[in-house]
Parts: C-alpha cells; structure tokens; sequence
C-alpha cells in the first residue's frame, strides 16, 4: 500500500486523509507546522472572524452538521467542525513538523523538515492553502511606527483597542468583518480605504433547534446555496444579467445603509462588479457611519512614529491593523521542491500552474490540494476540495495497483494551461488589481468556471492524461 505524506492539516489536508482513509488507505501521514489543525480558522482570531459561505455549504457533503448556530457560522465553530471530522475518521495529525523542502528521488518522496528529519513517502499532497502567508505592503517607514502594529491574520490580543485611535489598512473581507467588531471599543477608527469594496446584504439566521436536526432542511439550503454561487459564477464569467443585477443590490445596499451624500460617494465603487470579491455584510457600513470613525481615501505615503501619513497629511493613530490580505499567489513557499529534472520555482517562473490545480509535469506523484486555478470568486471551497481529494485518491488507487508513479504529460498540461489562460482573461478578475494575480499578470489563483465543470472534469482521474514513472 502506498505511503501519502499529507502537508498542512487546514480543509484540505484533512479532507484528503478523510477521503484515502474512507476508501481504506492507512499510511496516510498528515504533518502541520503549527501546533493544532484548522488553517485559515486557526489563525485568523481577528474580531468577527467568520465564514460567509452559507455553513450547509461550507460542510463536507459526507458531514453535514447539526451544530451550525447561524447561517454564516463564526470561525470557531468552523474549527470545531474540522475538529470533528479529524477526530470521527481517526486523523491525527503530527503537529509541530514544518516541512522545508522535498524532493523525488526517482522513486520516491523524500521530505526534509525544520528539524532535520527526514520523511519518505510514495505519494506527496501538499494541501498548504492559498492565504496562508500575510501579505504586509511595503510602505516607506513601517518599521518607524512607535505603537504596536500588526495583520489581521496574526491578531495581536495582548493589544487591547479600548480608547485607541486605530488605522486599519484594508477594506477586503477580513477588514469588514473586524472592523464592525473594534469600532465600538476604540476612541477613534480611521479606515484606509484604497479600493471601495461592493457590499451586498448577508442574509444571516440563526438555526432553530428544530431545523439543525432536519436534514432535509439543511440539504436543501445547500442545494439552495450552491445552485445561487453557480449563477454568482457565470456573472464573473460575462453575464451581464447576473452581474447588473448584484451591482444594483449593493448599490441599494449603499443607499439604504449610508445616507450621507459625501460618505456614500467615497464607498461607491468606481468598477465593474466581479473583479475583487463582492462581500457581504450588515455592519460594515454602519459602522463606518460611527462619529468615532473616518473613511480616508488619499493615498498612503509614509508610516511614521506618530502614525500614517498621505498627501493630505498625518493621521495619528496609537494602532496600526493591516488588514492588507495575502500572498496567495506564491503557492507552496517557502517549501523547496524539487522533481525529476527542475524545481517547482523555475516550473513556475511565468506564474503557477497545475493540470486541474493538481498536477504538474515533472514532479510526479505529487498532487496540490487549493493549488492554482482552483479558488472561487463565487462558491464554497470545500466543494472544490472534495473534487481535488477524489481525483486523488483515485491517483492513490492506480499508484497501489500498479506500483508506478504518475507524472501528468506536458501536452496535457499545457493544454490545459493555455485554456486557463485564454478563458481568464476574459472574466472579470483581469479588470483590477486583486490577490487572483501578480500586479498586472495572469490571474493564477482561480477556477475561470462553474464548480459543476470542475466536479465532470475531475471526477475519472484519466489515466492516459499521465506518463507511468517505473521506479529506479
Ligand atoms: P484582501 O481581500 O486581499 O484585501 C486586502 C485589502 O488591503 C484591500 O482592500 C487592499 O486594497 C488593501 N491594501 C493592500 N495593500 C495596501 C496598501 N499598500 N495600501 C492600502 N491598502 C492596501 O484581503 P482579506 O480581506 O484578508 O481577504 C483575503 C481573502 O481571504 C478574501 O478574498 C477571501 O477569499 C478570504 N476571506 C474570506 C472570508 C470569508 O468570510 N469567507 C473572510 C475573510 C477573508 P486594494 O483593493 O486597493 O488592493
């Protein structure tokens, strides 16, 4: 039976050694640098930090819960979920163990960790997530700040807000939920605001205990869920219809919320719907309304000691928050990989690709979880997961059969990639600036279609797709 080493115990790696485990696999090895599971919903302790995909499709389908307390569950009742599923199919993993480098020796995996020791494995999932590194801007003058600073990503708690001025720079989906949350505590709250996010209603309810224990009822509002983020989809892909029809929510959104004239103009995007992701929230706007708070919109220049300055002049603040996001597109650093004759950075030195997120030519038994192309700007990412885990077990399953390793074909991989590339560049992500891709480049982190497509695409791991590797 093959060995998997798995990397990263978040959704994805634990959903994998779920899946391998359910179809009888037990070497299956998944190791987590840090000391507990849960990823994203471990470390993003910020204020109000929660999910806003629907917890019925934010689920594993072969876990549905009756524990979700409301529709948009908060993160530590995510991580309880995850927690959960570990402990009911026997994941442990290892914690404490940060893998460094890997490389294949031609027959198998050898992985390095922070400590020295060396792990094998016949087949290697790296399942590190997409926005797992905080991205901090590089302003002039960071360092020079004299209060405490830090990301939303690595809240500092000993910090306590009550009666600060605080700058929060950012206005993504971390900054709105978090903002709400602080805006009552602090003394004065100056949001930075570079890009004005589309706000859309959150439908949120609290579950009634009747309805978390009927299945039906949950089902049904995932069907529900799924078949609205699949609609979502086409308007990223062109659909004028879907996309008019969003824009017109948040804008009314805008209105009913905001009413003064000057305030509403600064929040009001200046670009088409779709090309960052519409957020969705009740608060965020309110709060913004507060007397305590100011929505500044010049430019930022300079950090210094006193707090951040723009061209229209220093705005003192006593707490900086980035709430500036991620680096998503680095996929896999600072893991050094290394496969048959290259390694993954110069692989990837036009930008990351994998044929279905998964595979890449060269490196063979070895298959991404969350890898590029497969983020959703309308949808839940544990569908996509539960895909990218079948296909791979079904890889798994050929490896036991046939004892050779699977090394995707070139022709099929850049086929594949050349389509990535032609379809995303015309979705609505190529109009601005955003995590999806490097300043002006190719967007690398998404899937440019519905998760249906992904679900026919990847169900049959097609074996003709993969040259056969016979150990040395
Ligand atoms: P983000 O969406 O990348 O937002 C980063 C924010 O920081 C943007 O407003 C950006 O402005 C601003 N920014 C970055 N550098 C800046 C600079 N030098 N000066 C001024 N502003 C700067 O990050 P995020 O809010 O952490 O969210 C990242 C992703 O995490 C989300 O898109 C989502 O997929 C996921 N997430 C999901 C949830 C959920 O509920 N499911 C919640 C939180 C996060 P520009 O827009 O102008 O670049």
């Amino acid at each position: 039976m093959p060995s998997v080493l798995i990397i990263g115990a978040g959704f994805a790696g634990i959903g994998m050694a779920v899946e391998l485990r359910r179809a009888g696999f037990s070497d299956v090895t998944v190791v987590e640098k840090a000391a507990d599971l849960g990823g994203v919903w471990r470390d993003n302790t910020y204020p109000g930090a929660g999910c806003d995909v629907p917890s019925p499709y934010y689920s594993f389908s072969y876990a549905p819960s009756s524990s979700w307390p409301v529709r948009f569950s908060p993160r530590t009742d995510i991580k309880e979920y995850l927690t959960r599923v570990a402990d009911r199919f026997g994941i442990r993993p290892r914690f404490g163990v940060e893998v460094t480098a890997a490389s294949w020796d031609g027959a198998r995996w050898q992985v390095e960790t922070g400590t020295g020791e060396v792990l094998e494995a016949d087949v290697l999932v790296p399942a590190v997530g997409q926005l797992s590194r905080p991205s901090m801007p590089d302003i002039v003058g960071q360092a020079s700040f004299a209060g405490p600073s830090f990301h939303s990503a690595r809240w500092d708690h000993s910090v306590d807000l009550a009666g600060k001025r605080v700058a929060v720079i950012g206005t993504g989906a971390s900054a709105i939920q978090f903002v709400p949350r602080i805006q009552p505590a602090v003394a004065e709250l100056t949001v930075f605001q570079r890009t004005a996010p589309y706000v859309v209603p959150k439908p949120d309810v609290a579950y009634a205990e009747w309805r978390k224990r009927f299945r039906l009822a949950q089902q049904a509002e995932r069907a529900f869920f799924w078949a609205l983020c699949e609609v979502g989809t086409l308007g990223i892909m062109g659909n004028t219809a879907v996309t008019k029809s969003v824009e017109w929510i948040a804008l009314r959104h805008l209105r009913n919320q905001v009413p003064d004239p000057a305030l509403r103009a600064k929040l009001t995007p200046d670009y088409r719907i779709g090309c960052k992701r519409v957020l969705f929230s009740d608060d965020y706007l309110p709060a913004l309304m507060a007397p305590n708070v100011h929505v500044e919109t010049a430019a930022i220049t300079q950090i210094v000691p006193s707090g951040v300055r723009t061209a229209a002049g220093v705005v003192d603040a006593d707490v900086i928050v980035y709430g500036t996001g991620f680096t998503a597109t680095d996929f896999l650093a600072p893991i050094k990989i290394r496969g048959v004759d290259t390694d993954l950075g110069s692989a990837w030195a036009d930008g990351a690709r994998a044929y279905l997120g998964m595979a890449v030519p060269g490196f063979p038994n070895m298959f991404l979880m969350y890898g590029p192309n497969t983020n959703l700007g309308s949808g839940s990412i544990l569908y996509m997961l539960e895909r990218q885990a079948r296909y791979i077990r079904q890889a798994v399953e050929h490896v036991a059969t046939y004892g050779s390793g699977l090394d995707v074909r070139h022709d099929v991989a850049d086929r594949f990639d050349s389509e990535m590339r032609r379809r995303l560049a015309g979705t609505a992500w190529t109009r601005c600036r955003s995590w999806y891709r490097v300043g002006t480049g190719p967007v690398t982190t998404n899937w440019p279609g519905t998760v249906s497509e992904y679900h026919r695409r990847t169900k049959r791991l097609a074996v003709s797709d993969f040259r056969m590797v016979v150990p040395a």
